[in-house]
């Protein structure tokens, strides 16, 4: 068996040939007969009188496409009886003197197909049965880029025999040094589990890509497994490994040049493409990926799980710096943004993007922080009578109060806080908040006036939401007939037991439901007979649209007036901006209005 063991790369920009006219007649040569096979090919004369061996790999498929004579004296003939021809059919190992397997694309020829200029010395063990000696090869492999595709299209390696220099004590010593440097740094730069690169191979491939000069766009694909935390969690994290570990060799048999391929940790995983020819083809090789990481898998107990990736594109031109943090960060921002586009995408980080992202993040992080320090605020909206034109009760509405002291209406963070999940904190404290207020105005109580709390429907559909409002209520020692829950018709969309429940329990709680902005959803009155809701707030936009000259809004307006109060519902306009559409809801039955013609929201 023929092994082969190198002693660590050493790559630089400047190849050190000692004579650079005969290194670029080769590298002439070798671009004009990559294309053509090895065999049958006349031997070049003027490369077969050197002494130092010349090879000539296509870089498509390792395909060795010119050897002159001393480079199949001095190593391909060692397997050329077997008839191999493609550097990665040799049918020796590669490793390090110390055992370390050093993986087949780290051999100088392959990775030169990558792009790299790679200096090295490694050694050819021959067969011993064939009374080989053991022999040093300094080996020096060349990418060459077709000026028309813009790849590297060969790789030129030039191998010289530099046995007898290393016999030396100082060469030995140093050769004791660079194997371990070379374990070290192979460590340092490996993920263990799929030994892909890690982190730290990215930000030096990036920094050896920003080093060359370029004419293609470099591409950062920041590749994230969808619900991995899911996956782990119910099957088991040897489950989740063997998916790592597939995924990882999946995105090893890409195996294309140019392309490099590292694990940051956790599941996210990283493609770096150079050279490619525009947007374009990064956004093709990440719909390539987001289908074939589309995994299934089958758990032990026979279950079938389907797992997706969805990535973000981080991309860098010819003119640009090639960084990887900075690529990672608008990858990953650019990955934010394709999760919460609904996964199994994939999309480009532009400089729009980035800025849009950041801006979402920032309103997030003050969502948190009001939320974490009590850095919300509660106003009220009065509720009139349309008969009386007595205030019956009042709306509370929340605002946010940032650092820098500007106060934020709902528009502003609700979506946000909707999707975090923070917008079941805002409620909870809404609905303590608003006890309080009643427990220190028992004149409220008195007068029969009630405060309308919003809650949304994730809030309200989780199962703890009931024994929040006991509490709040037992805390500030009232109950609840003060108090009024706002809940959408979304909420009630879910007709399950869970709404059903919650609804039965804080009206035993003592608590009205009311449905806020009617008209907004499905509209269907007979719908809610089957829950135990008490009132009805239409929408703002038909108030609005009582205006309108064809009296559709009007009638509708009629319609459900006279139907909720079939249901025995009590009806509040919401929006009445005007005393026209306060006098015409009253003429029209309507019970009860907010708006700001009878008082905008304040302060408690
Ligand atoms: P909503 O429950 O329909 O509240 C009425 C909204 O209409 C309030 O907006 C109020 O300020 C506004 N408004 C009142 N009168 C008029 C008027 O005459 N003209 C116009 N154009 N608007 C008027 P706000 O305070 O910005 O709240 C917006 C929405 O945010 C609320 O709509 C409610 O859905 C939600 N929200 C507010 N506070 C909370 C909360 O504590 N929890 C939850 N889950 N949602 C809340
Ligand atoms: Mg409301
Ligand atoms: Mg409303």
């Amino acid at each position: 068996m023929t092994a082969w063991q190198s002693t660590g790369g050493r790559t630089s920009g400047t190849p050190h040939w000692s004579d650079t006219r005969r290194f670029d007649l080769v590298a002439r040569i070798a671009s004009g007969i990559a294309r053509l096979r090895w065999r049958g090919l006349p031997p070049l004369g003027s490369l077969d009188a050197l002494t130092d061996g010349i090879f000539v790999m296509r870089a498509r498929d390792g395909r060795v496409v010119y050897a002159n004579r001393t480079a199949r004296e001095l190593v391909l003939m060692a397997s050329a009886h077997r008839s191999i021809n493609r550097v990665d059919q040799m049918p020796f190992e590669l490793t390090t003197p110390e055992g370390v397997v050093v993986p087949l694309p780290r051999t100088p020829a392959l990775r030169a197909a990558r792009g790299e200029t790679v200096i090295d010395e490694i050694c050819v063990l021959t067969d011993q049965e064939h009374g080989q000696p053991e022999r040093w090869m300094a080996i020096t492999a060349v990418p060459i880029t077709s000026p028309l595709t813009r790849q590297v299209s060969s790789v030129v390696c030039r191998m010289r025999d530099c046995t007898a220099e290393r016999e030396s004590v100082e060469h030995q010593l140093e050769l004791g040094r660079r194997r371990h440097e070379l374990v070290v740094e192979t460590m340092a730069l490996t993920d263990p589990l799929t030994q892909l690169g890690n982190r730290a191979q990215v930000t030096r491939w990036a920094h050896e890509i920003g080093a060359q000069p370029r004419t293609g766009v470099t591409a950062l694909l920041l590749l994230d497994l969808d619900a991995f935390k899911t996956f782990n969690d119910s099957l088991g994290h040897g489950a989740g490994d063997a998916l790592l570990l597939e995924v990882a060799d999946r995105l090893r048999a890409l195996r294309r040049p140019g392309l490099r391929v590292a694990r940051l940790g956790g599941d996210e995983f990283v493609v770096l493409a150079e050279d490619l020819s525009d947007q374009q083809a990064a956004e093709q090789l990440a719909a390539e990926l987001v289908r074939d990481l589309s995994i299934t898998h089958h758990s032990a107990s026979g279950m079938q799980v389907l797992t997706t990736v969805s990535a973000g594109i981080a991309l860098a031109g010819p003119d640009q710096p090639v960084v990887a943090d900075e690529l990672l960060r608008t990858a990953d921002l650019a990955l934010y943004a394709a999760k919460k586009g609904g996964r199994r995408r994939w999309v480009v980080g532009d400089a729009v993007l980035v800025e849009e992202v950041q801006a979402r993040l920032v309103t997030e992080q003050a969502v948190r922080r009001a939320v974490e320090s009590g850095a919300l605020v509660l106003y009220l909206q009065p509720i009139v009578d349309l008969t009386t034109s007595g205030t019956v009760g009042y709306e509370a509405l929340v605002r946010l109060l940032t650092t820098s002291g500007e106060l934020l209406s709902p528009e502003h963070f609700l979506g946000i806080a909707s999707e975090t999940g923070l917008i079941t904190d805002i409620d909870r404290w809404m609905i303590h908040e608003a006890a309080r207020i009643v427990a220190r105005h028992p004149e409220l109580v008195a007068s029969g006036r009630k405060i309308c709390v919003n809650v949304s429907s994730r809030t309200f559909a989780s199962p703890d939401y009931p024994s929040v409002v006991r509490e709040a209520l037992s805390r500030n020692g009232i109950d609840g007939s003060s108090l009024v829950l706002e809940i959408t018709e979304h909420s009630l969309l879910h007709d399950e037991p869970q709404i059903h429940e919650a609804i039965t329990a804080v009206n035993e709680a003592g608590l009205e439901i009311a449905v806020d902005d009617f008209g907004t959803g499905y509209s269907a009155l007979a719908y809610l007979r089957l829950f135990a809701v008490h009132r009805l707030k239409l929408d703002i936009s038909f108030v609005a649209a009582l205006a309108d000259a064809d009296g559709v809004a009007a009638s509708t307006v009629r319609a459900i007036i006279s139907v909720a109060h079939a249901h025995g519902l009590v009806v509040t306009a919401e929006g009445v901006e005007h005393r026209w559409q306060a006098e015409l809801l009253r003429a029209m039955g309507c019970d009860h209005a907010q708006g700001y013609w009878f008082g905008h929201p304040v302060p408690a």
